[in-house]
């Protein structure tokens, strides 16, 4: 690193002394100087690669499709942060997984990037009645210690996480200052008009009441005036006959307009339990699993506030 720090000022103003050392070190390295960037989990993926469009290499630790909340670790996952120049993670407790794996790569030079930072968080799990079932209770507590993690849900909090990532990356590649800035300031745009129409739509159905099976919308009702209640939070948990009761008690006990359901869950449970109460189950996505492209969260998104407009009618 010192020597091609030294060997850059070198080329530019000295004579030819050691050239030829210069050009076997600098060569390869200005080829490959892409930093390294690995993140947690879809939405960190997608604000990062944003941010950095193609001067960086960003990975992703846990792929779509694998449940975040129980994650447990791999080797390759400790040998990618090994590897890695920055780590992006969402933070909250979300990612209980990092805590052995960064520790186990021992890359003394990885430079850590918290979204979260500067969000106040909602510790308050979402009213509604308490599931029975002592097990689910525990992973309830666990997971959500340092406040509900699902902050990427909120276009706003969106914002503030892309601010958090620039930031770290600027400050782990200083040379890639500007792009960092006019990526960020491109994808900050795309959020701010993405509130307005949330705000613009959902302003029509205040105090909007519905339930999910996923305890993953406290900051967009809270953003947006509507009120979520979480049956489970866990989506791919089978519904058990308590949370059956327990959705059916919050519907009689709150007005509560529409279900909500994470998209492609074919539950037959929750399908009969809707017909019982002549609600319909709408999907609203998490995005915790989909696309591997920044513009997936905006499509996303707008199918969320699509539904969200339909099902609070
Ligand atoms: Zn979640």
């Amino acid at each position: 690193m010192t020597l091609l720090l030294l060997s850059t000022g070198i080329l530019g103003c000295n004579e030819s002394n050691n050239k030829t050392e210069i050009i076997t070190e600098n060569t390869p390295a200005v080829k490959s100087s892409k930093i390294k960037v690995v993140t947690t989990f879809l939405p960190v993926y997608l604000f990062t690669k944003a941010v950095t469009g193609d001067v960086a290499d960003v990975e992703i630790l846990v792929p779509p499709g694998t449940d975040i909340h129980d994650y447990q670790a791999t080797p390759d996952n400790v040998k990618a942060i090994a590897t890695a120049n920055v780590l992006v993670k969402n933070g909250l407790g979300l990612e209980a997984f990092l805590t052995g794996t960064v520790k186990n790569a021992q890359n003394s030079k990885l430079v850590e990037i918290d979204a979260s930072k500067s969000i106040k968080v909602i510790n308050d799990i979402s009213p509604v009645e308490e599931t029975k079932d002592k097990d689910h209770d525990h992973d309830h507590k666990h997971e959500h210690a340092a406040g509900n993690p699902h902050i990427w849900l909120d276009p706003v909090f969106a914002k503030q996480q892309v601010i958090n990532i620039r930031d770290g990356l600027i400050t782990a590649d200083p040379a890639n200052k500007t792009t960092y800035e006019s990526n960020a300031a491109a994808y900050i745009q795309e959020l701010d008009k993405l509130n307005n129409e949330f705000q613009q739509t959902l302003q029509k159905t205040p105090n909007c009441t519905f339930i999910t099976f996923h305890d993953a919308f406290p900051y967009m009702a809270k953003r947006y005036n509507l009120k979520q209640m979480a049956v489970v939070e866990i989506p791919e948990d089978q519904l058990s006959p308590a949370d059956v009761q327990n959705a059916i008690n919050a519907v009689k006990k709150y007005k509560v307009k529409a279900l909500f359901s994470e998209p492609g869950i074919d539950n037959k449970l929750l399908t009969s339990l809707a017909q019982d109460l002549q609600l319909t189950v709408y999907p609203l996505n998490s995005l915790e699993n989909g696309e591997k492209t920044p513009q997936y969260y905006f499509q996303a998104m707008k199918d969320n506030l699509k539904n969200l407009a339909t099902g609070c009618k």
